[in-house]
């Protein structure tokens, strides 16, 4: 376990045990064990990406995460019993933003047989081409729009449609059909936002000519967002919507759909003036 790097709390929802983390600076951050053995971890405290319906970017960027802190966080979870046996980076925090710690941690784990997924939003596209080359299990980006008007609201500072297209279309057209199988996109429904038929229209079409996966999220309400759920019925149709167009879809699984867990729901505490403490 990373020096520093401690559980300063944990907290059961359904399937899922989510784990307040503590750096070495007081800062925290967060970490949750899906179904038992697959471990959300975070690269950043905070995030600059700025998503509206975000807790773990509601305040910003504090800094990125030390590879130490990476590995720490396995390494905590794992001294509390758990078993890990693979890993996503899908907490808090943009891997992408902290791409030297996020691929040196991908290459390491690989190297010691634990499998890393990740999901970004998908900037700067010159680190979305090296992901490419990375050992990883797959990539989920966040595109949540069909628009560049609502894409601009949904992932304020990723990049744009045309830029994350512009980008992943060639990659992916290089790609093995095998390679192919372990990118993704995100569709995070959110009322009010997203969940209209032109735009949902707009991002099937754009998503036709990739050839990947779509995972289409309803969104979980957080404290900090004044965002809400969509009704099922309308995820549902959405749902159907991608299918008769030709998509693969998958949708939100149960443990993501409790509201303890998920992107979106993670928090990132700066170094707290006289550290609280947490039921551990
Ligand atoms: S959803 Fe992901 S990229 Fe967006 S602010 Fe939250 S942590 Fe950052």
């Amino acid at each position: 376990m990373a020096a520093g790097v401690e559980i300063a709390g944990e907290h059961q929802g359904g399937d899922n045990r989510k784990f307040a983390v503590r750096l070495g600076d007081g800062a925290q951050v967060e970490a949750v064990l899906y179904r038992g053995d697959s471990l959300c971890i975070s690269t950043q405290v905070g995030c600059a990406v700025g998503c509206p319906f975000c807790a773990s970017g509601a305040n910003g960027l504090g800094r990125n995460l030390e590879l130490e802190e990476l590995h720490g966080q396995v390494g905590a979870v794992r001294a509390r019993g758990a078993r890990v046996a693979r890993v996503t980076l899908s907490g808090v925090g943009e891997p992408l933003h902290n791409f030297d710690a996020a691929s040196a941690f991908i290459r390491e784990s690989h190297a010691a047989g634990t499998p890393v997924t990740l999901t970004s939003s998908g900037g700067p596209t010159r680190n979305l081409a090296r992901v490419f080359e990375l050992p990883h299990r797959g990539l989920t980006i966040s595109v949540h729009a069909g628009s560049e008007e609502v894409r601009a609201r949904t992932v304020p500072r990723g990049p744009s449609l045309e830029r994350l297209y512009g980008a992943l279309g060639p990659l992916l057209a290089t790609a093995s059909q095998r390679r192919r199988r372990r990118f993704a996109l995100a569709y995070l429904m959110v009322a009010g936002l997203n969940d209209g038929a032109a735009e949902l229209e707009a991002f099937i079409e754009r998503a036709q000519p990739l050839g990947v996966l779509v995972h289409l999220y309803a969104y979980n309400p957080v404290p900090t967002s004044p965002f809400s759920a969509v009704d099922d019925a309308d995820y549902q149709a959405a749902y159907q919507k991608m299918r008769r167009a030709g998509l693969e879809v998958r949708r939100s699984s149960v443990a993501r759909t409790r509201a303890n867990g998920g992107c979106g729901t993670l928090v990132a505490l700066r170094r707290p003036a006289s550290p609280r403490p947490v039921a551990g």
